[in-house]
């Protein structure tokens, strides 16, 4: 990982300009959505003009965060006059779509704030701390140490980044300093009730459905160590599935007892399938299982975009965790 930039240069940076983008990775979840709405508004309250961009738009689950109607799908914006991008909760700078990467293509500065291990550190100033369990929390540190406002809007959105990235404070990347984080939000009116019924109790009935459908395709190794499910294009079709609909599901097939790693195969447009994947040991690294595809994440989370067909992506990625397995000496 390359040199961060410091937070005041960050700072420096925010002073010396106007006008500003900010970003997240494509099919955007909670820390992406919920840093952008932070950062952002803390700019807005500094009189900084701010666009809100992703390449999908804000997710139907997301969108009772107040100010989330402010996300604009990145292809409907042209080529934007700003003056700084700021890609956030984005591990490579493609991970933002080609959508972000034109509308953002003009700008004269781009920063870079992330959690992610495998961040290469791109952009002109880069903050990556792969020690904070969200980027969230990135903002949170950053908003506090330059004394920016933390306003409701950035102070919900925080919370909703963190929670959502941290599986609700229970993932072993939670620190100390989240649950003071926490507090603090609680300190400045945050509700915690309200907010975790909107994030958590709120699902559409469709997401069951959609469970109940990858319940029937779920296998596992014989040994048990590995299990997975697969979301083929007709299911996805049939039960007219919008992106984040699968969002978490994988936590309850990681749950299962005797599983160190949990996969999920799901069909995208186009041929390719998206692979996402789950370790419960530090000694099998789903980022670099992940990266021998050309993917990446965290050592316990990570995910693939790859070519299909789903089937003989599902071997080829089985066997290279196998061979993970037995490298750890687990199997
Ligand atoms: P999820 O499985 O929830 O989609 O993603 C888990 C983690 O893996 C996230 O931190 C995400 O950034 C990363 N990730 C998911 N898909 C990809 C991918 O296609 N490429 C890379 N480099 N990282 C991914
Ligand atoms: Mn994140």
């Amino acid at each position: 990982m390359p040199n961060n930039a410091t937070f005041s240069e960050i700072g420096k940076a925010i002073a010396d300009h106007n006008s500003f983008a900010v970003v997240s990775h494509v099919r955007p979840d909670g820390d992406a959505i919920g840093s952008v709405l932070a950062l952002g508004h803390a700019l807005e309250q500094l009189g900084k003009s701010v666009r809100y961009l992703n390449n999908d738009g804000c997710p139907k689950s997301l969108e009772f965060l107040p100010g989330s109607e402010k996300v604009e799908i990145s292809g409907e914006v042209g080529v934007l006059e700003v003056e700084v991008a700021i890609t956030l909760d984005t591990a490579a700078h493609m991970r933002i779509g080609e959508g972000s990467l034109e509308a953002i293509k003009n700008a004269k500065l781009l920063i870079n704030i992330d959690h992610h291990i495998s961040n290469p550190g791109y952009g002109d100033l880069s903050y990556v701390d792969p020690n904070s369990p969200a980027t969230g929390q990135i903002i949170y540190e950053l908003l506090i140490s330059l004394g920016l406002p933390v306003s409701r809007i950035s102070r919900d959105s925080i919370y909703v980044a963190v929670s959502t990235d941290t599986g609700s404070f229970q993932y072993p990347g939670t620190t100390q300093r989240t649950y003071e984080m926490a507090a603090d939000l609680v300190g400045r009116g945050l509700n915690v009730g309200k907010i975790n019924q909107l994030i958590y109790d709120n699902q559409p009935y469709r997401r069951v459905e959609l469970m109940r459908a990858l319940l029937n395709t779920l296998d596992r190794s014989d040994d048990g160590l590995i299990v997975w499910w697969d979301l083929p294009m007709a299911t996805k079709n049939e039960l007219e599935l919008m992106d984040d609909d699968s969002e978490g599901l994988i936590d309850f097939i990681r749950s299962v007892h005797g599983v160190v790693v949990a996969v999920f195969f799901e069909d995208l447009d186009g041929g390719k399938v998206r692979v996402s994947m789950r370790s419960k040991d530090a000694r099998v690294n789903a980022s670099e299982i992940c990266g021998v595809f050309g993917g990446g994440g965290h050592a316990l989370a990570a995910g693939i975009r790859m070519p299909g067909p789903l089937d003989e992506t599902r071997e080829k990625v089985l066997a290279v965790i196998r061979e993970s397995l037995k490298r750890a000496g687990i199997s």
